[in-house]
């Protein structure tokens, strides 16, 4: 089972011909709301890379809160739809759910503002009521969008579990060194590893990102670098990937979308050269799609 830890948010998407200036009103065009949340985002994606259960995929939960609103609950269904478990999914009263206003551009770059709302409620208290689900995984899943000292509890009880946990530090954060050290697959993007690294690693040299990031005691590094795909510090040494090149008309969610083929690889079975070209395949397919759980693949899209 993988578990993923983490945002669930109503994502309010709006295209624009380009991104306003301050103080300017644009007329954009179509206004959907689709969900997403990071970390509902990379459940949904590990979801449905693993396949179907009854083949013998693997089961994924959702750790998490929503808000007792119309949001919350079409949040939480769509989880369901997915075959996710939202036994560990809390409602949390008279609060709204979290929201992700996001602009997205003609060439498909996105620009968000986020409003935490139950994702802030996440608390040490909910990931010690689901150590029984924890105890179940092989894999555990966390971002950053809440809070940190519930991401640190949840990372400490994985580790004494013996489970492997992935962390993406997304939204861009300081994480404690100490709690570094507890990560196996750390997968930041180009600004993220930049935070991690500090301001005295050139943050354009990928490899000195990566050898920063490992020094810091996480045990293999995976820096996404969007078009260009990924750099990766592995213990059996360092590789670049290349991503397929593609029409990218949105990019939300490409890297939720290439955590979930990662781990679901993971999880079945793939080394983690394959599972990374998995990550990216289905990340790749996302793009040329509009939106966040829209535009994520299931396994048999992409073979
Ligand atoms: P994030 O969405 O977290 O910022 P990235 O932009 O680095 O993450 O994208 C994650 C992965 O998605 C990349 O490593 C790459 O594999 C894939 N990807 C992103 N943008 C493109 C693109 N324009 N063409 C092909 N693959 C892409």
């Amino acid at each position: 089972m993988i578990v993923v830890i983490g945002s669930i948010n109503m994502d309010l998407v709006l295209r624009v011909p380009r991104m306003p200036l301050p103080g300017e009103t644009l007329t954009g065009g179509a206004f959907r709301t689709i969900p997403g949340g990071k970390g509902a985002n990379q459940a949904v994606a590990c979801a449905r890379m693993s396949g179907k259960v009854a083949a013998g995929g693997q089961q994924v939960a959702m750790l998490g809160c929503v808000g007792d609103d119309e949001f919350g609950a079409t949040l939480r269904a769509a989880l369901v739809a997915d075959g996710i478990i939202d036994s560990h999914l809390t409602t949390v009263p008279g609060v709204a759910s979290g929201i992700a206003s996001i602009l997205v551009d003609d060439k498909g770059q996105n620009s968000i503002v986020l409003a935490g709302g139950a994702n802030d409620c996440l608390s040490p208290a909910h990931i010690d009521a689901a150590k029984e689900l924890i105890e179940q995984s092989d894999i555990v899943v966390l971002q950053l969008e809440v809070p940190m000292d519930t991401v640190v509890h949840a990372i400490r009880l994985a580790r004494s579990l013996g489970k492997t946990v992935v962390l993406n530090p997304a939204p861009a954060a300081r994480v404690p060194a100490d709690v570094l050290a507890l990560v196996d697959y750390l997968i930041p993007n180009e600004i993220e590893a930049a935070m991690l690294a500090g301001a005295e690693v050139d943050a354009n040299d990928v490899k000195a990102l990566a050898s920063a990031l490992r020094a810091q005691g996480s045990d293999n590094i995976i820096i996404t670098l969007g078009a260009k795909g990924v750099h990766a510090a592995l213990y059996g040494g360092d590789h670049d990937f290349p991503a397929q090149a593609v029409q990218a008309v949105d990019t939300t969610a490409a890297g939720d979308t290439f955590i979930g083929g990662f781990v679901a690889g993971l999880a079945s079975g793939l080394d983690e050269a394959e599972a990374i070209a998995q990550g990216q395949r289905a990340a790749a397919w996302s793009v040329t799609k509009p939106g966040a759980q829209t535009s994520i693949p299931h396994l048999h899209e992409l073979y």
